[in-house]
């Protein structure tokens, strides 16, 4: 199974992969995680992507694809691949669509997760995660357990993204909105777009996600 969960920023994609890798042993393609990944290895990639990302502006297509590419030839071709994060422009969904075509995969799911802009900024703002595993949280919503140690690792070490404050965001969300929101329709005119109420509690919304896998049970 392909599926790509899309969504603004702080919409719960990150967090709702998380709980599919978890349940169905299937491949988080997390094309921020893999650019992050690339800035803190110093690659030609990281260094071109850094400045970008602090601006809250969008990576070049062709960056972001190739990564996709390299993490799906990495991985078995009967693991299912959840693409969080991409694509997020019109030549990306094309590129997907030709990179899924060339490795024998199709995509099954969209799903579209429907959150209340004005909710976003909080959500980032208050996002951190644990440096050793990368399990994410929430300052209100979701906070360790124990305070100061990673319910999934027992870590005692958490970060915060750069690009997580009030003023980035708001580019980020602008960039979603002209960029990446025009893609749905080509998904929707094919039928495979799902929506969910990105609002509702994480259990909630994860329920409503699995229905749309496994619409039978
Ligand atoms: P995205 O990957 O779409 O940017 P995340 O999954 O990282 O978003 O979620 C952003 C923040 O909001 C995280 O701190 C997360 O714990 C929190 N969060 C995610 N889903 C919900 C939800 N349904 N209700 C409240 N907070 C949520
Ligand atoms: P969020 O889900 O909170 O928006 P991500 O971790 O997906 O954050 O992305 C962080 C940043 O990485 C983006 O603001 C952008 O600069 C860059 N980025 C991630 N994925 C892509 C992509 N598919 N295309 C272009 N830029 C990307
Ligand atoms: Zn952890």
């Amino acid at each position: 199974m392909n599926i790509i969960l899309l969504g603004p920023p702080g919409a719960g994609k990150g967090t709702q992969a998380q709980r599919l890798v978890d349940k169905h042993g299937m491949r988080q393609l997390s094309t921020g995680d893999m650019l992050r990944a690339a800035v803190k290895a110093g690659t030609p990639t990281g260094l071109e992507a850094k400045a970008v990302m602090e601006r809250g502006e969008l990576v070049s297509d062709a960056i972001v694809s190739a990564l996709i590419g390299d993490e799906l030839d990495a991985m078995g071709p009967d693991m299912g691949a959840i693409f969080d994060g991409y694509p997020r422009t019109e030549a990306q969904a094309e590129s997907l669509d030709a990179i899924l075509d060339a490795r024998g995969r199709k995509l099954d799911h969209v799903i579209e997760l429907e959150v209340n802009e004005d909710a976003l900024v909080e959500r980032i703002t208050g996002r951190f995660t644990c440096a050793t595993c990368g399990k994410g949280y929430h300052d209100t919503f979701e906070k360790p357990k124990a305070e100061g140690t990673c319910d999934k690792c027992g870590g005692h070490e958490f970060k915060r993204r750069p690009d997580d404050n009030a003023e980035t965001v708001r580019t980020r969300m602008a960039e979603y909105r002209a960029k990446t929101a025009p893609i749905l329709p080509v998904y929707e005119a094919r039928g495979i777009v799902g929506k969910v109420d990105g609002m509702a509690d994480m259990d909630e919304v994860t329920a409503a996600i699995e229905a749309i896998l496994a619409p039978s049970s």
